[in-house]
């Protein structure tokens, strides 16, 4: 399939449902002739929504009035185990950046996890660190980085971060990442305040130039108390058109169908794995904190989302004609 730059402006902007449907099916073709039928599950546990960061989007930032929780690291073992024995294979810890979690801290859970379940991959989502933290935790077993470069255009970036933030060095961790020998995962908001169709083509041109194992892309939702409370929630038509050009352009890259296509849509999850995604990410985190990881307003962490659901999540991707195997799921070099 053809992506010039001018059919994927094309394909973005269209309303022609025969193209879109050939670029689903394109999409669809190129996942299936690498990783088969496959949808691989995580099991996401949030470890902890105190964060040291402000961006203008996120509902659990150092400024969000939200109620404070972090998970000590049994009551993390223990979602292991109970992810485990659902047939996890995979668990996401993810976070706000939160000083509790020195790199001795992680470095004890992660070989603990290992060590525990020595089948299963390490995947951290903790937000931006120093070069030698992360070498330590690679040394300690860790295997993957979920890192969003959230957009590829510097002054959109400083749009939607404080000025302390900076484009360079979030660009500088991911780079640090990949050399350290990491599977990386990028990815971005669609839809986020001051996107254009420019600022996706940057995306899409720093998705093909880096090359990461994994593109975490979703809807932005407005989140109560943020500076962007007000804004429109990203549209879930463009996101499954993003999922399948960015399936075609990289054909072997890992690609969730995220819980804020799930929150915007019913079926929003089945639509993206219709559309390429072969990844999904239900909440292995205790109940009672599910609620507080607030990024977005009405974050979906029940029903299919829910780890608890993974025999429900087989059978709805049975239906769509996928199966669910017990597997790692690594990235097919
Ligand atoms: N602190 C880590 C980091 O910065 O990568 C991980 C946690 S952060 C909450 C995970 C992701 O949530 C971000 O990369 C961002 O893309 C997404 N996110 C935050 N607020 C959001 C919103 N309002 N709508 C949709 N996604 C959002």
């Amino acid at each position: 399939m053809n992506l010039s730059s001018n059919s994927i402006r094309h394909l973005l902007t269209t309303s022609d449902p025969v193209a879109i449907d050939d670029l689903f099916m394109e999409a669809c073709r190129v996942r299936d002739s690498i990783y088969g039928r496959n949808i691989f599950m995580r099991g996401l546990i949030e470890i902890s929504n105190h964060c040291r960061n402000n961006c203008l989007y996120c509902g659990i930032s150092r400024s969000a009035k939200v109620r404070r929780y972090r998970l000590s690291p049994e009551q993390i073992l223990q979602c292991c185990d109970i992810g485990s024995r659902l047939g996890f294979r995979t668990f996401v810890l993810q976070g706000g950046e939160d000083a509790w979690f020195t790199d001795d801290v992680l470095c004890k859970l992660i070989a603990d996890i290992k060590h525990q379940h020595p089948d299963c991959a390490v995947t951290l989502s903790l937000g931006e660190r120093g070069r030698d933290s992360f070498r330590r935790l690679r040394e300690a077993g860790a295997d993957r980085y979920l890192l969003r470069h959230e957009t590829a255009d510097a002054d959109h970036y400083a749009y939607l971060h404080p000025s302390e933030m900076l484009f360079e060095h979030r660009m500088q961790c991911l780079h640090d990442l990949h050399e350290l020998g990491f599977q990386v995962g990028a990815g971005f908001m669609v839809g986020s305040p001051g996107q254009t169709l420019e600022t996706l083509k940057k995306d899409l041109k720093f998705i093909a130039d880096f090359r990461p194992e994994m593109v975490g892309i979703g809807p932005f939702i407005p989140a109560a108390g943020t500076p962007f409370e007000n804004e429109r929630a990203g549209s879930v038509e463009l996101t499954l058109r993003l999922l399948a050009i960015i399936r075609v352009m990289h054909p072997h890259v890992l690609l969730p169908a995220t819980t804020a296509l799930g929150t915007l849509h019913p079926t929003g999850r089945e639509r993206a794995v219709m559309a390429g995604a072969n990844v999904v990410m239900p909440n292995l985190s205790p109940q009672d904190t599910r609620a507080l990881y607030s990024i977005y307003n009405n974050k979906l962490s029940t029903g299919s989302e829910a780890a608890e659901s993974a025999a429900d999540i087989r059978m709805r991707m049975k239906a769509i004609g996928m199966e669910v195997p017990d597997d790692r799921g690594d990235y097919l070099n």
